[in-house]
Parts: C-alpha cells; sequence; structure tokens
C-alpha cells in the first residue's frame, strides 16, 4: 500500500530562529512518528538550520524549487546537488505560484523533475487547475496537460521517486478546499493518466497528495479518500499544533 505523506510548504515564511523554533516542536513531538512520511520545505536559507533540528528524527527535509542545471553560471538559483547537499529528500516543483507568478511551463518544470531524479532527490510535481478552467469545462484536459508535459521523457523506475500534488489553485490559500469527492474526483483521473503513460503498477504505487486550505477540520474526510494520499499543506503548516494534528489524521 501507499504510505501517506503530509508535507509543510513553508513558502516564503519564517525567519531562520522562527524555523528553528518550529522545527524543534515538530521535532520533538513527532521524531519517532514513522506511520506516515512527514516533509517540511522551509525557504533555502533556513535548511542548514532545520536540517540540525530535525536530524536523526522521522521528518524528512525539502527544497520548495529547484533549477534544472548542477552548477555554473545562474546567478540566484539552487540546484538539485545544493538540496541534497543541504539534507533534503524531496524537492517541490511546478507549484501554482510559480506557474502563474514566474510563468513556469510544464517544459522548464520536467527539465527540473529530470535533474533532481539525477541528483537523487524526490520531486513533488504540483499540478491544479484554477478556477476558470474548472467553470469553463477545462480541468481535465489542464490536469492532462500538466501530468504529461511534467512528466514526459520519464522511466516506470523513476516514477518509484515521483510524489504528485494536486493543488487546484481556487483553493490554495483562500480556506475554500475542495470537497471530499472534487478532490477524490481529481486524483482519480490523475491515476488514470498515470496508467496510460506508464503501468498500471506506476498507477496503483504513486502517491498523489491532496493541497488547497489542508487543515485540522477537513484532514480526515479528505484522507478517507480512496485515491488520496496525503496532503501538501500551506497555511497550517507554520503552527506546530496545526501541522502535528494533520500528521495525526484520522
Ligand atoms: P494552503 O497552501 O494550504 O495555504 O492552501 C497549499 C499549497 O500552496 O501548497
Amino acid at each position: 500500500m501507499r504510505k501517506p505523506m503530509i508535507a509543510g510548504n513553508w513558502k516564503l515564511n519564517k525567519t531562520i530562529a522562527e524555523a528553528r523554533e518550529l522545527s524543534g516542536d515538530l521535532a520533538k513531538c513527532l521524531a519517532n512518528f514513522e506511520a506516515v512520511d512527514i516533509v517540511v520545505a522551509p525557504v533555502f536559507t533556513s535548511l542548514a538550520a532545520v536540517q540540525e533540528m530535525i536530524k536523526g528524527t522521522a521528518i524528512k527535509l525539502a527544497g520548495q524549487n529547484c533549477y534544472p542545471e548542477e552548477t555554473g553560471a545562474f546567478t540566484g538559483e539552487v540546484s538539485p546537488l545544493m538540496l541534497k547537499d543541504a539534507g533534503c529528500e524531496y524537492v517541490i516543483i511546478g507549484h501554482s505560484e510559480r506557474r502563474q507568478l514566474l510563468e513556469e511551463s510544464d517544459t522548464f518544470i520536467n527539465q527540473k523533475i529530470i535533474k533532481a531524479l539525477e541528483a537523487g532527490l524526490k520531486p513533488i510535481l504540483c499540478i491544479g487547475e484554477t478556477l476558470q478552467e474548472r467553470e469553463n469545462g477545462d480541468m481535465l484536459d489542464v490536469l492532462a496537460n500538466q501530468v504529461k508535459g511534467g512528466l514526459a521523457n520519464l522511466s516506470a523506475t523513476h516514477m518509484a521517486d515521483v510524489v504528485i500534488a494536486y493543488e487546484p489553485v481556487w483553493a490554495i490559500g483562500t480556506g475554500k478546499t475542495a470537497s471530499d469527492e472534487q478532490a477524490q474526483e481529481a486524483h482519480s483521473f490523475i491515476r488514470g493518466l498515470l496508467q496510460g503513460m506508464f503501468t498500471k503498477e506506476v498507477a496503483f504505487a504513486t502517491r498523489i497528495l491532496y493541497g488547497g486550505s489542508v487543515k485540522p477540520s477537513n484532514v480526515d474526510g479528505l484522507m478517507a479518500q480512496d485515491d488520496i494520499d496525503g496532503a501538501l499543506v500551506g497555511g497550517a503548516s507554520l503552527k506546530a499544533e496545526d501541522f502535528i494534528r494533520l500528521v495525526r489524521f484520522e
């Protein structure tokens, strides 16, 4: 069966001192919690401090983005190699905020996924439709393009290290969560796409997280859905108490 994952995307929040405090609180409560893969993604400047706090615990570290080159003349960028070096096991790729604010394309996202895998990092590929796309009836086409574009040229073996996060853009940071049924419908569609692109086994084994206003009051219903294997959490990952409750979903 698929091991659930609860991942905290801290976005552009927390100074080094604050990140140390939050990760220290998580480390105290969740040090030996192995039933769920617990991941935190702080800003780059806090990676080292957080790594120090969670070392030896069940909590894993992720980058929030990477650039698809190892080293070189790419001022301001951070590579998968550098993330790995900083202690990351995962990297979030293609978050909708980057797709929208920085116009990241599926092709660029695909390059990052490939380079991340080459460096031994496990990518968390984010996909999701906007409200307008949903209302226009384009949701399935949008998801299909993002999955096919993002995972182009990958093998079934690569897929063992890939996590997908379905995050409807209209639900991110808005307090509006997709209903359990809406999320399940999208997840089941995504799993079907994976079966078409790869194999039935890959489709069955790949973890698909839900993201978009996940909080203690809605996590249990979402996690009860057949095709929802975890959550990628923004706002509610910034308070230790809330995040710990999410990890201990029922
Ligand atoms: P949210 O963010 O939980 O604050 O809606 C989720 C995300 O963007 O990953």
